[in-house]
Formats: structure tokens, C-alpha cells, sequence
């Protein structure tokens, strides 16, 4: 299988679309992320459709997939008891491809976005093509409307020449065609930062109880 690369920014712009800012009042906390139960300031959060609750990054969007009661690789939801990992991949392939990627090579670790991918072209394909077509992907062609991939995806670019953006002499040409969709989705880079580093966190006066637990990859593992 081919797993789409998001490079940090390109996560951050891609993520963009989902960019949610509760109402609440400048300086204080709004809510809480629904996985690791930091605070979420006016710069907001990620609410995904299909999701319950707003997540402060892409390691809190897939814990809210695929932890608890969900199959680790897909999402599915699963209603046997919890006795190991096992009992948390759905299929043979969903477990075939935990170990491989996630516990193997760890492409497809916790936070990679690519488990986040996978499930967003298999539940909500307009909205993958859409963040695919936003995010910069690395080894895909920049057209968005780029025909020539599979599976919804810009065609891949790995057999080209590094640093080659377009899959065709077509794609170059529409892509730079339409500005609207080739400038940058970014208006904030701040926002590829950790949130825990950010400046409004360290100088937050209050002493916040610092939940620990979903942050921690190899409690996910288990
Ligand atoms: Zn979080
Ligand atoms: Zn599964
Ligand atoms: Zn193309």
C-alpha cells in the first residue's frame, strides 16, 4: 500500500480546514483537547467531521480514531473486551499493517498523519481530497485537480527528479492557472508549533494539572 507524506507544515496546512476556534474570551481557556486534555486558547483546535470534540494536533486527532475501543489500524469501532493489542485490529490486514507500520517501521507511528489519511479517504473522500489537495504532500504533484494519481490522490512523484513539482506539462499549467488554490494556506505558521511551547502557555499565570497518558506512544501500543 501507498501511504500519502506529510511533511510538519504541510500536516499544518492541510489541517487548516478543520481549524475551529470556540467562543470564549481572549486569555482563557475555551475547552479542553478531547484526548490529552490540554487547554485550547483562542487559537482554537482541529474539529473533524465524524469526530466527537476539538484536538490540539494530529497526535490527539488519531488518538481520538484509533484508541480505547477502536481498531488501531482503521478506526472501527470494536465491542469485544480489551485483552491485548490484538483484540483492538479488526481484520488481518488491519493487523498486518499495525505491525508493519506502526510498531515496524513506524511510518504510520501516532502523530505521522497517516493513519488520519487512510481513514478520511475511506470515510469521507470529498473531504481527503480536499486536505490532499491543501496539504503540501511531499512526492505528489502540486495540481490539486491532478488526474493522474490513484485512489483520489495527485499523481506520485517519486520516479521524477527531486524537487519536481507537477506529474505533466498539463498539471504545471492548470495548477498555475487557478492562484486562488496555490496560495498559501497558512495565514498562521505559529500554529505548526507544539502548542505546549507556545508563548501564551509559558506565561499563563495559573499552575494547570497537567494530564498525562494519550501523549505517550507506548502507552498506545498495548
Ligand atoms: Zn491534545
Ligand atoms: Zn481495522
Ligand atoms: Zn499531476
Amino acid at each position: 500500500m501507498k501511504l500519502a507524506t506529510y511533511d510538519s507544515s504541510g500536516a499544518a496546512s492541510g489541517l487548516e480546514l478543520f481549524r475551529y476556534v470556540p467562543p470564549g474570551v481572549e486569555g482563557s481557556p475555551r475547552c479542553q483537547c478531547a484526548a490529552c486534555g490540554d487547554h485550547i486558547w483562542s487559537s482554537g483546535a482541529y474539529r473533524v467531521p465524524g469526530l466527537a470534540g476539538l484536538y490540539c494536533g494530529m497526535p490527539c486527532i488519531e488518538t481520538g480514531l484509533f484508541s480505547l475501543n477502536h481498531c488501531r489500524w482503521c478506526g472501527r469501532e470494536m465491542e469485544k473486551p480489551y485483552t491485548s493489542v490484538e483484540s483492538r485490529l479488526c481484520s488481518e490486514d488491519c493487523g498486518a499493517n499495525y505491525f508493519a507500520h506502526v510498531l515496524g517501521d513506524g511510518a504510520a507511528r501516532l502523530g505521522s498523519g497517516k493513519r488520519f489519511l487512510l481513514w478520511l479517504q475511506r470515510k469521507q473522500p470529498a473531504t481527503y481530497r480536499e486536505i490532499v489537495s491543501s496539504a503540501t504532500l511531499e512526492g505528489f504533484c502540486k495540481n490539486p485537480r491532478c488526474p493522474n494519481g490513484e485512489n483520489g490522490q495527485p499523481a506520485s512523484l517519486v520516479h521524477l527528479r527531486a524537487g519536481t513539482k507537477y506529474c505533466c506539462d498539463a498539471c504545471r499549467v492548470q495548477a498555475q492557472r487557478s492562484p486562488d488554490r496555490q496560495k498559501s494556506p497558512s495565514k498562521t505558521p505559529v500554529f505548526i508549533e507544539d502548542s505546549r511551547n507556545s508563548s501564551r502557555r509559558k506565561t499563563f499565570p495559573l499552575k494547570l494539572p497537567k494530564k498525562r497518558g494519550w501523549r505517550n506512544t507506548s502507552a498506545f501500543r498495548g
